[in-house]
């Protein structure tokens, strides 16, 4: 926590607003407009799960229809297309960033299109805070006239060409769970570009009532809305969100000082233009041998690193959905790992953790 979460809080208290409405509610949305440059509209919501849930509502995605997804991600990103009765078709990541390949994406919706099964909606990710080809991506968008879900969970704070991300798509998606840059313990936001449809998203967050005395329903809802304690806590840490990026990108610097020497571990660079947050610093060996050696020495010495996201298209409970791959999500969940990134790293412990990782035999 920053500081003034609590100040924050303890007038929920004593102005009784323990409810999912208040004045920390709308703060922590103009917070949000704010901070993310204006000419958008923030909802704010229980998860950034629920607002892919409601991205894709509001696109009209419904039973039997496709969505394009990034298949290198958190399974988040996908469930909610399984929650509308519609099918993921996942595509493999570009080498640049790791994310979605603009390539692939123009191959697969080609394809679907041919089979009469032109896809309703993309879901485009920053995968630990770097952003995506966006300006690609959007152009393929528009060319075949699909809406794009900016899954920005990990990536509040990260910049493409100075605009922030969480604006650069259709509808943007922003996550506050505990292990996110900021956090209100659970929560999340739904970015628009219009007025009406963040009230669109209010309205299906709040159960759907329309406006009578008595609960009148044309609509099914969801109980999606944050309550105005937790967005208490969110007014007091977006007061730290830049501090918290430069924390996290000085972890990524001083790991790169340290071991860019050696020939088997690369680095995630940003390309001209990309800013990243640096949510997790993530490496690639030159091996599945060299990453686990990695990843054991760390654990013996009571550090806990990562494998990368498993993609999608090879987990068990999605292994019958259709996937346009070229082995790099695969690559890199064999061969990645996230390293210790917390931004309230001590500098004697970012020195342990490069003390193990430079005795591993090999490098
Ligand atoms: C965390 C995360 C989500 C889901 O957000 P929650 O607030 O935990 O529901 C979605 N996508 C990605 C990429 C994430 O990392």
């Amino acid at each position: 926590m920053g500081g003034s979460e609590q100040k924050y809080v303890s007038e929920a208290f004593q102005t009784n607003w323990i409810a999912p409405l208040g004045p920390n509610v709308d703060g922590f949305e103009n917070d949000i407009n704010d901070y993310l440059g204006g000419n958008c509209y923030t909802a704010a919501l229980s998860s950034g799960t629920g607002a892919i849930h409601l991205a894709l509502k509001l696109l009209g995605v419904s039973k039997g229809d496709e969505v394009l997804c990034q298949s290198f991600t958190f399974s988040a990103s996908a469930n909610p297309i399984i929650y509308l009765g519609a099918s993921p078709v996942f595509i493999d990541s570009e080498k640049h960033t790791w994310n979605i390949s603009p390539e692939l994406m123009e191959i697969a919706i080609k394809d679907r299109i041919e089979k009469y099964k032109k896809p309703k909606a993309i879901i485009a990710v920053h995968l630990y805070g770097m952003p995506y080809m966006s300006n690609e991506i959007n152009q393929i968008a528009r060319k075949y006239d699909i809406p794009v879900v900016e899954d920005s969970a990990e990536a509040l704070g990260s910049k493409y060409h100075s605009m922030k991300c969480g604006t650069l798509g259709d509808l943007g998606v922003l996550s506050f769970n505990g292990n996110k840059i900021i956090t209100t313990s659970g929560g999340g936001a739904l970015i628009s570009k219009s007025r009406e449809l963040k009230e669109k998203a209010v309205f299906l967050a709040t159960q759907a009532r329309d406006s009578a005395a008595h609960y009148e329903h044309s609509h099914i809802g969801y109980n999606y809305r944050l309550s105005n304690v937790l967005a208490g806590i969110g007014r007091g840490q977006m007061e730290v969100l830049d501090e918290r990026v430069m924390a996290r990108r000085n972890n990524y610097k001083f790991y790169k000082a340290n071991l860019s020497k050696f020939d088997s571990i690369e680095f995630l660079e940003e390309p001209d233009g990309f800013y990243s947050n640096r949510w997790i610093t993530c490496i690639k060996t030159k091996s599945f041998e060299t990453r686990e050696q990695i990843r054991l020495a760390l654990l013996d010495d009571d550090i806990e690193s990562r494998p990368l996201w498993k993609p999608m298209h090879m987990q068990p409970v999605f292994k019958d959905v259709l996937h346009f791959t070229n082995g790099v999500s695969e690559d890199l969940f064999n061969k990645g790992l996230c390293l210790p990134s917390g931004s309230n790293l001590k500098q004697e412990e970012l020195n342990r953790i490069i003390d193990v990782i430079v005795k591993t035999p090999n490098l």
